[in-house]
């Protein structure tokens, strides 16, 4: 993060992140390292688009208030988690503009919500100090996933502008699959299966199927069996640009049926 990136000719990189269990917010484990390495390679942006799993909604919405409250939109976590607070100023200027980028389709400017845990149970590792500015980008329900592919390749022009676009939520997300002990699970056939195929396509830039996820079959219907955690995803492929290149810099399955996979489009450093 030494470096800004707001008069970079590269664009900035686009990350979907995995973001799992939101004990990962206190813990220091392979996958909260790897997000902080994200943090520190990446350019250091003016300010940050989530698309969360969590904000799940029929419309689509933007986060437009001054100071987002962090949420805890989860039941039955340790009282620690409960007090992490993570205080990110908004961004209402960047709300505004992502408003009139989605046009025609109508955006909510929202004063209500906040940053949820998919957004900060990440981003207190990979942005620690909470000194860039975060609105988030809700996911409207009642669409297609075709509609959010197509949704954020509108956002394509902040890339030059130094905006970090991140969609989180997880690749493979199944909690009636998942195993809730201490011990570690080997991750199960169809989770593999699912991974590995998603993985394939996304380096050889093979969108449709992507988009089309559900026709891919038992591993997939297995995989996203709600399409929350599958779609933020959608939103970071659109924004790939020709012969830019896809990676993984943070990997692994938690629990069995829950895919860790980051995927990060394009480069995080200037060169
Ligand atoms: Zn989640």
């Amino acid at each position: 993060m030494n470096e800004t990136a707001a008069h970079s000719a590269k664009p900035m990189p686009v990350i979907f992140f995995g973001h799992g269990n939101p004990m990962n917010a206190l813990m220091e484990n392979d996958y909260t390292r790897g997000w902080a390495a994200i943090g520190k390679k990446c350019p250091r942006p003016r300010a940050i688009v989530c698309v969360s799993a969590h904000w799940y909604l029929p419309g689509t919405a933007v986060t437009a208030m001054h100071r987002p409250r962090t949420i805890h939109d989860f039941g039955g976590f340790p009282r620690e988690l409960y007090e992490v607070k993570y205080p990110a100023p908004g961004d209402p200027l960047l709300a505004r503009r992502v408003e009139s980028l989605l046009a025609p389709a109508p955006v909510r400017l929202d004063e209500r919500w906040g940053l949820d845990h998919g957004t900060w149970s990440v981003l207190c590792h990979v942005f620690p100090d909470a000194d860039v500015p975060v609105i988030q980008l809700s996911i409207d329900e009642t669409q297609p996933a075709e509609f959010h592919y197509r949704l954020g390749k509108r956002l394509a022009p902040l890339r030059d502008e130094g905006i970090l676009i991140v969609g989180s939520g997880n690749l493979v997300h199944n909690l009636h699959a998942y195993a809730w002990g201490r011990h570690a699970v080997e991750p199960l056939d169809w989770a593999v299966g699912f991974e590995e195929r998603a993985r394939e396509l996304l380096l050889t830039g093979d969108h449709g199927p992507l988009i089309n996820y559900e026709r891919l079959g038992r591993d997939a219907i297995l995989s996203a069996p709600t399409p929350d955690h599958y779609l933020p995803l959608l939103y970071v492929i659109a924004l790939q640009r020709e012969d830019e290149e896809v990676s993984f810099p943070v990997e692994g399955f938690d629990g069995g049926s829950i895919s860790m996979l980051t995927v990060q489009i394009g480069k995080d450093r200037r060169q």
